[in-house]
């Protein structure tokens, strides 16, 4: 509960901090979490307390919130270049490398990178690049760009056009030409005896039809994340890839992976189109590409978009484009660390240990009458709320069920995230499994206590 006093940091924070992404009526009347420093996948707020973090912080830090390499490889690189950009044919030696190594660890067999400071970003330049390239191509009519209902790309104006979450018309968005596409979510979009590959068909034929209505000539491109992440972990349905990326292929409209919480092992593999088996054009990525430890993001095209961007940018002599920070030698020198760490330090490794005890552990929950489905890959998952487990009901909006577990969370010292009546895991990468014991046993708790309240 809040601190009142107005030195409290509570009070301070509600004062000079204006809040994003915040339910406002529970910063009423719980207060701002402040949080002073952290230890392995735990953090410690203003009063000592302890959480565990089942979120990862945002998703990004995987290697949890002490690391000591990838601490001391930030100390080193400051005390060496502490900052440069990547304009006018300089860039650090750190941005050199870490292209190479991306390039390397890309599903790509060659890759060309640019930099930003946010996953936003990189979707916003992804965006831009496309519009150049088709305009460098003769077609600048082709700007268009598909996503699909409750994607997440970003905030920028952008970005959050290409984001397919209802919040953005407060803003007047998305921007005209921003289409989307259905919802891949077979539990919850499926018809009434629709078999699951008869509504892989269906989203496929929706793409297809979309295509034709819009015309492929007005199609810049299709971004999708492997599995949708700030949507509520939605994993598509079997074979959505496999029945999307030929029809992407066969009108000439570059598919984009969207990475930057599915890269870099969260669903088991380096990347999540390996998981689901699906060969994108270009790669997003940000959020865990420096384990959270510095804001970056990057934009990988595969080699066919990197030979005529090439080709496109030679024909104008420069791709005007470009920020500051991009590049930066410290989040460049910490990428290329958290990439060592992740993939060579048992991290990746530990993600598939504990996917089996991730899994029996959602579906123990997910036994409870008031779960309607349990959904997730890797060390991605989130618990669907309802009211009717066999009709689907959801709960009535204003219960606020999912933001009630929450905070029942967190009064137990576990953060977790809730994400419309679902509640989200992300567990960070270095888990044991006693911590994993303890995330279920106190989310267990705040089931029960909640769902005594409400069900
Ligand atoms: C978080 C996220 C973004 C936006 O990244 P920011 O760094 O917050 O701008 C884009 N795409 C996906 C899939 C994300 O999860």
């Amino acid at each position: 509960m809040r601190d009142a006093a107005p030195n409290s940091w509570e009070a301070r924070a509600d004062r000079n901090s204006f809040y994003g992404f915040t339910d406002l009526p529970t910063i009423h009347e719980r207060g701002a979490v402040i949080v002073t420093h952290g230890k392995g996948p735990y953090i410690f707020d203003t009063y000592g307390r302890q959480y565990l973090d089942a979120n990862s912080g945002l998703w990004n830090m995987v290697a949890g919130f002490d690391h000591p390499g990838l601490i001391e490889t930030a100390q080193k690189q400051y005390s060496t270049l502490p900052g440069y950009h990547a304009f006018f044919g300089r860039m650090s030696d750190q941005t050199v490398m870490l292209s190479e190594k991306l390039s390397e660890v890309s599903p790509f067999e060659r890759a060309k990178v640019f930099y930003t400071n946010s996953g936003s970003e990189a979707n916003d330049t992804m965006v831009k690049m496309l519009w150049f390239l088709h305009a460098a191509e003769g077609k600048p009519q082709k700007r268009k760009i598909l996503t699909r209902l409750n994607a997440y790309h970003g905030v920028t104006a952008v970005s959050a056009s290409m984001t397919g979450k209802p919040y953005n018309s407060v803003f007047g968005l998305p921007l005209p030409g921003f289409l989307h596409l259905s919802c891949p979510h077979y539990w919850r979009n499926g018809n009434p005896g629709e078999t699951e590959a008869q509504f892989t068909a269906r989203m496929a034929a929706e793409l297809e039809a979309t295509i034709i209505k819009e015309g492929a000539d007005t199609i810049a491109g299709f971004f999708a994340e492997p599995v949708m992440g700030a949507g509520g972990v939605i994993v598509p349905s079997e074979g959505y890839f496999q029945a999307i990326v030929p029809i992407l292929r066969k009108y000439d409209i570059p598919m984009i992976s969207d990475e930057v919480i599915t890269g870099f092992g969260r669903t088991g593999n380096t990347w999540g189109c390996e998981t689901f088996d699906f060969m994108p054009d270009a790669i997003i990525s940000s959020k865990n590409l420096t384990a959270g430890f510095f804001p970056m993001g990057a934009v990988i095209l595969g080699p066919e978009l990197a030979d005529r961007m090439d080709a496109a940018a030679e024909a104008i002599e420069e791709f005007p484009h470009g920020f500051t920070a991009s590049g930066h030698p410290v989040g460049c020198a910490i990428a290329l660390k958290a990439i060592d760490v992740v993939m060579n330090e048992g991290l990746a490794e530990n993600v598939r240990r504990l996917t089996p005890r991730f899994e029996a552990g959602m579906a123990r929950l997910a036994e409870h009458r008031n779960i309607g489905e349990w959904r997730g890959k890797g060390l991605m998952g989130a618990l669907e709320a309802v009211r009717d487990k066999d009709t689907k009901t959801p709960f009535d909006g204003s219960l606020s069920v999912s933001e009630r577990i929450a905070n029942s969370c967190t009064d137990h010292g576990l953060i977790c995230r809730p994400l419309g009546q679902a509640v989200v895991l992300c567990p960070p990468f270095i888990m044991t499994d006693d911590q994993m014991d303890e995330m279920f046993d106190k989310l267990g708790n705040a089931l029960e206590e909640v769902f005594a309240e409400v069900g």
